[in-house]
């Protein structure tokens, strides 16, 4: 292999401020003084606040310094499968911060926010567009509570028909945010399992509907990155019992402009606006989980809606069968706008293409290294692929020491130990913006990896060694967290 990305060249320790500072150290300068001074008023004079004494220059050091310690993006390849760690165009943010759009207030009339609402308005039509389907709200704050909007829908569709349901299918490769949703709208989740070509069969959910449950969850493409072949055979099961179907479409990179939602029964999906749509995701900023739906569950979408008459936009709160406000104002405003602009730059051609390149990349990964890792699932993928630690067990060696090892190389590691079917799960999610040469460097650092676990397998057990921190208590750094530094 070429040589690795990974290296520890200029990341610079730092310490705390509190330990750089010096007393009387100071990070600016005043006029000199042309008036009398004065003694401060009482309220003022007692202990201040704890802060040290610092530079210019320190302060700028160790905000640059910590700020290369971490990692996105904008810094190397992020195969986190199922997340969609996709690069955020430069363009997306130009937009959202013009002043017309930093300085809109919620509050503000519907008369002097037209350009904010006819956004909000244009966006849910593509999205409708995009996904199939009638109608879209884009009120939810994340995916997983696009899921739980998804839920009360369901339930509010079963209510008004005069008999609530208490169940809902949930398949083993969901991720733990759909029966999270299902429970927490009361309803009870029933796992049903994929078959062995990793995807549901219409049998094993004929066997578990019945009438007292209100639908089924399905992910499509599913968390296996494996396309849900039987889910219209699927979705006419659920139908004939009277349920609903739910789509998450946390994976609908894979599909964009290829696969109609609408037309293989889906009822009601999420996106993500932060995975698929390109807009900034975990430490970057807010989430946004739209829900679109068939016309069936339109009445009862959350208020108030953007609605439209004769070119002019308003929001509109009339609608008795809606299950209310889901969140504060209309949801986070500055995520649309990214998503509008990455939409309209993209146009349906490009967005097509990217779903297409998705695939290509993870399908090229899959290909690539299958000699290399085992891949439990050896047909076409969608977009991400999972591979398993099978082949390195021999030498004692796991799915989170290669993990760790791939950060010494310079690429953020793939996401692990899911989906919970595959036993020690790698799940790599290339996305499409990522080159040849770039996947080649990471397929070669895999590769290199797993040469180190035949030859040399002390160089994983350590790793990671060229990172700041080696290997962290992930379960007391949950569960007591240390904000304090
Ligand atoms: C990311 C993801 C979710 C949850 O979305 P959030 O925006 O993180 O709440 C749900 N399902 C799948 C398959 C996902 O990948």
């Amino acid at each position: 292999m070429k040589e690795s990305l990974g290296g520890t060249g200029l990341v610079l320790n730092d310490p705390l401020l509190w330990e750089k500072g010096r007393k009387g150290r100071c990070g600016f300068s005043l006029p000199r003084r042309d008036v009398e001074s004065a003694p401060l008023s009482p309220e003022l004079t007692g202990e201040g606040p704890d802060f040290p004494d610092l530079s210019e220059v320190d302060v700028v050091r160790h905000y640059t310094r910590l700020s290369q310690w971490n990692f996105g993006v904008d810094t190397g390849m992020y195969p986190l499968g199922s997340c969609t760690m996709k690069y955020n165009p430069k363009a997306n943010e130009k937009y959202a911060s013009l002043p017309g759009f930093t300085g809109a207030h919620p509050l503000m009339p519907d008369i002097l926010s037209q350009g904010a609402l006819r956004i909000m308005f244009e966006l849910k039509q593509y999205l409708t567009e995009i996904t199939g389907m009638d109608a879209t709200t884009l009120q939810p704050a994340a995916g997983a509570h696009g899921e739980l909007t998804g839920m009360l829908l369901i339930h509010a569709y079963h209510k008004k028909k005069g008999a609530p349901r208490s169940k809902i299918i949930v398949p083993d490769t969901a991720h733990g945010t759909n029966p999270a949703s299902a429970a927490l709208c009361g309803y009870r989740p029933v796992p049903v399992s994929s078959n062995e070509q990793g995807i549901l069969s219409a049998r094993a959910v004929a066997k578990v509907m019945d009438e007292d449950t209100a639908g089924i969850m399905i992910t499509n493409p599913n968390t296996l990155g494996l396309f849900e072949e039987n889910s219209r055979e699927i979705a006419e099961i659920i139908h004939a019992k009277g349920g609903l179907v739910y789509c998450d479409g946390a994976n609908m990179n894979a599909v964009m402009g290829v696969v109609n939602m609408g037309n293989m029964g889906v009822d009601v999906m999420q996106l993500n606006l932060h995975k698929t749509f390109s807009t900034p995701h975990g430490g970057g900023g807010p989430g946004s989980g739209p829900v679109c739906v068939k016309k069936h569950l339109e009445p009862f979408l959350p208020v108030p809606r953007v609605v439209e008459e004769n070119g002019t936009y308003g929001l509109a709160e009339d609608y008795p069968e809606s299950i209310g406000k889901i969140q504060a104002f209309h949801g986070a405003f500055g995520v649309m706008i990214k998503a509008y602009s990455y939409i309209r730059i993209m146009g349906p051609k490009n967005l097509k293409k990217a779903s297409q390149l998705a695939v290509l990349n993870a399908n090229y990964i899959k290909e690539r290294l299958k000699g290399t890792l085992h891949l439990p699932y050896d047909r076409p993928c969608m977009h991400e692929c999972v591979f398993s630690d099978k082949h390195q067990t021999a030498q004692k060696i796991t799915t989170m020491d290669m993990a760790k090892r791939l950060m010494d190389y310079g690429f953020h590691p793939p996401t692990v130990y899911f989906p919970l079917v595959v036993r020690g799960a790698i799940m790599v999610e290339p996305t499409e913006t990522e080159s040849k040469e770039d996947l080649d460097q990471f397929i070669d650092a895999f590769k290199a990896i797993v040469n180190e676990a035949r030859e040399d397998p002390d160089l994983l057990h350590d790793a990671p060694r060229n990172c700041k921190v080696k290997r962290l208590d992930e379960t007391t750094a949950a569960r007591k967290p240390c904000l304090a530094g």
